[in-house]
């Protein structure tokens, strides 16, 4: 679907105002703040986590805090603008200490993901962490180990939630969630020296992210060859 940013942004207030006093599910009651999504409206790159961690709790913001700084070192490292960026988690409320979202609220709150996503439109979702990767459909079948599966390109199916008895699917990939990457490596964001380190989670994010960035700019190259060659062939009254 193509829209505007603006329109884009007014549909994403929309549906974040929606769901702001959502009750649905239980996780309602452990909640502080709801976590909606930030980011570049109309973004390239999706990237949805689990669940909101404290921080993200208290200021209703997905991918905030000590943790999410990993990432955000990494998108750095690997080059990849902001602005190609949005933000946001299976679902919106945190669940109480150490307890994984159930498969009911989930599914409840999926509704906004799949809204999310239908206005965002993004060429790439990438799924951060084991949890977030589980909860999709994948086309080649259930991807349940992150250490297997992290970097490994692949289809996601979102199978009849915008139209009925229609799929629709986006290119896919998973990386390390930063915490686990935070809490069996060790990076240094000073140094940046921690990528440059073979067979660690930060190093391997960090190749993942840079073969994403080179992806996304060879895709938006040729689509700007396109628009020119289109543009020069009406110039000539084509
Ligand atoms: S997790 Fe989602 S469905 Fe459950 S209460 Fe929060 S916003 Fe509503």
């Amino acid at each position: 679907m193509d829209w505007s940013p603006n329109e884009c942004a007014t549909a994403l207030g929309d549906l974040s105002q929606k769901w702001d006093n959502c009750s649905q599910c239980d996780l309602c009651k452990h909640r502080n703040l709801t976590v909606f999504g930030r980011g570049a409206v109309n973004a390239l790159l999706l990237f949805i986590g689990d669940s909101p961690g404290e921080d993200e709790d208290k200021c209703g913001e997905p991918f905030t805090g000590t943790t999410s700084e990993t990432l955000m070192d990494l998108l750095e490292a690997a080059k990849i603008p902001l602005n190609w960026c949005y933000f946001t988690n299976t679902v919106m409320c945190r669940p109480p200490e150490k307890q994984k979202p159930t498969g009911f609220q989930r599914s409840i709150c999926w509704n906004r993901l799949y809204e999310q996503i239908y206005l965002i439109d993004p060429l790439v979702i990438v799924t951060v962490g084991k949890e977030a990767m589980s909860a999709f459909s994948w086309s080649d079948g259930r991807r349940t180990s992150i250490q297997a599966e992290q970097g490994r390109w692949g289809t996601v199916v979102l199978q009849g939630k915008f139209h009925k008895n229609i799929s629709v699917e986006y290119t896919a990939i998973p990386i390390f969630h930063p915490a686990y990457i935070s809490r069996t490596d060790t990076p240094d964001p000073k140094t940046k020296g921690y990528i440059q380190e073979r067979e660690r989670p930060a190093y391997e994010t960090f190749l993942t992210l840079d073969k994403i960035r080179e992806c996304v700019s060879m895709l938006l190259e040729k689509h700007r060859a396109s628009i020119k060659s289109l543009e020069r062939n009406i110039r000539r009254g084509w």
